[in-house]
């Protein structure tokens, strides 16, 4: 194992969901750096392994960046390990990270479990592209500044949640977004009370509060991207777009006709609005 930094995927729930290679790596590293100790010591016991572990979170990234640095000049190989899930991905490692590769070591990222990622693959929605939002605005105003500024994201929309705050935001997203926009709530992945549930947007709420365990353990919501703008979907938007940026009104509009077959004077009154909206 050479001289690096190590990025290592860990459990989001079940400690049964470690690849080999991390436990191969976690085993074999001269230290291990890890959000909490304890909780990392949970796993580490759990595998029968004695690393010796360096505390490096959101408080004191820059400092314990500063000792990877000087242990890797030693010629130390350091596995790097969150919570749970993926370092980097809503929880410290990135400062770290940049760190070690501005020194000019070599950053190995070892993938695995990740909460979002877990999430989309259950989900089955059609959508095929998604935007990992992660955690919104703990303050109301904020968090529905940013709920409507991702309204129009032709894309599933991927957040993180704490119980605390689910009901809140459920009720915010569903305030802000179409009602018809399907909803996946993953509750508690790869734990003992697992819960994956899809439903319409506006009935997410209610759905919630019909049981308070729903609103119990870790949550990661999955909402289907926007229903296709009235009369044109979206294929014929992008097509008119594309020509609209290099052609005036109506000619881009007949040729997106042409090739989309859609009809020309939707497509007209859709350039008239598209141009109007770039000015
Ligand atoms: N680094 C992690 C990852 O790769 O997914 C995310 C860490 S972030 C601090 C914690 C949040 O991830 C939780 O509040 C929840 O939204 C989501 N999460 C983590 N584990 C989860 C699980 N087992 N089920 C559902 N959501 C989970």
């Amino acid at each position: 194992m050479e001289n690096a930094l190590y990025v290592v995927a860990t459990p989001i729930g079940n400690l049964g969901d470690i690849s080999l290679r991390a436990l191969e790596t976690l085993r074999a590293a001269d230290l291990v750096a890890c959000e909490d100790t304890r909780h990392a010591r949970h796993l580490l016991d759990h595998h029968g392994i004695k690393a010796q572990t360096l505390a490096l979170h959101q408080h004191n990234e820059n400092e314990a960046a500063e000792k990877l640095l000087r242990l890797l000049g030693d010629g130390k190989r350091i596995a790097m390990i969150s919570d749970a899930g993926t370092p980097g991905v809503s929880d410290p490692g990135a400062r770290a990270v940049a760190a070690v590769r501005a020194a000019g070591f070599r950053v190995i990222p070892l993938p695995g479990p990740n909460a979002a990622i877990a999430a989309m693959s259950a989900a089955g929605l059609a959508d095929e592209r998604f935007l990992f939002v992660g955690f919104l605005p703990a303050k109301v105003g904020a968090r529905r500044t940013a709920i409507g500024e991702l309204a129009g994201v032709q894309a599933a929309l991927v957040f993180y949640e704490a119980p605390h705050r689910v009901a809140e935001t459920i009720a915010d997203l569903a305030a802000t977004l179409e009602p018809q926009r399907e909803i996946v709530i993953a509750r508690e992945l790869t734990k003992m009370f697992e819960q994956i549930e899809k439903l319409p947007l506006a009935e997410a709420s209610a759905w919630l509060a019909a049981d308070p365990n729903r609103s119990r353990g870790e949550f990661v919501l999955v909402v289907s991207g926007p229903p296709p703008r009235e009369g044109l979907d979206v294929e014929s938007d992008r097509v008119l777009a594309a020509l609209l940026a290099e052609l005036p009104v109506k000619q881009a509009a007949k040729l997106a006709a042409e090739i989309t077959g859609q009809p020309k004077n939707a497509l007209y009154a859709r350039a008239l609005a598209l141009k109007d909206e770039n000015v």
